[in-house]
């Protein structure tokens, strides 16, 4: 495994699924690694990292990214309200907008500060209690009432049911972006990105397969 080894596996599945790899953005996500493997795979030149916590986001990447040029950082787990200012400062995308109130936040911080990253909404096309997102049946009311409040949403994310075929929801986060009209799907992790990309991820948010285990579990 590693950074070279995901890039040709990448590059293979666009081949298969007879798409560009450079509209595959891959997303190396580093929670809770160690910060040699992080500087590792900066050195390796990859400048596109995801992070789910913002208070971990908050004590690695600032200094990261002085030393290396061109960082982004995206933040993809869930975000509480009262830390969305702080997120909004610090990370160039969140795939996590997930409820009207963290929506409505994220439109007057936008106001106030003058800048927004891109958003995802994330669904829970499992319609999982225990995990965040809007219900698929939601999603469409809740993407217009996102664009009334002027957000800039990019896309749409999902997090498949661990014991279910996941391209069953990729294509039914397909289906949603599509008659919705946006373009980015944020889907796919290090178990089953080839399908993601099989069913036309834009995002891949791989961590495991380019780190190595996480040092300690995480949700
Ligand atoms: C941790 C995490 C990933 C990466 O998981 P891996 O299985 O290590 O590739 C992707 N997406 C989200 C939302 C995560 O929390």
């Amino acid at each position: 495994m590693g950074l070279t080894d995901i890039q040709a596996r990448i590059n293979k599945a666009c081949t298969d699924a007879e798409r560009d790899p450079a509209d595959v953005q891959l997303i190396a996500v580093s929670k809770v690694q160690p910060n040699e493997r992080v500087e590792a795979v900066l050195e390796e030149g990859h400048r596109v990292f995801g992070e789910n916590r913002v208070q971990e986001a908050a004590g690695k990447w600032p200094d990261f990214k002085q030393r290396f040029e061109g960082v982004a950082v995206h933040l993809i787990g869930p975000l509480q309200t009262n830390k969305a200012r702080q997120a909004m400062e610090l990370v160039d995308a969140i795939h996590s907008v997930d409820r009207p109130k963290l929506a409505t936040t994220l439109a007057r911080v936008a106001q106030e500060i003058g800048q927004c990253p891109d958003l995802f909404v994330q669904v829970n096309t499992g319609a999982e209690p225990q995990k965040a997102g809007i219900l698929p049946a939601e999603a469409d009311g809740f993407i217009k009432e996102c664009r009334a409040l002027d957000l800039p949403i990019k896309g749409v994310m999902c997090i498949p049911p661990v014991e279910e075929t996941p391209s069953l929801h990729f294509a039914l986060l397909r289906k949603i972006a599509e008659r919705n009209g946006l373009a980015g799907l944020s889907m796919g992790m290090s178990a089953d990105f080839e399908q993601a990309i099989a069913f036309g991820a834009t995002h891949i948010r791989v961590g495991s397969a380019i780190f190595g285990d996480r040092v300690k579990p995480q949700g």
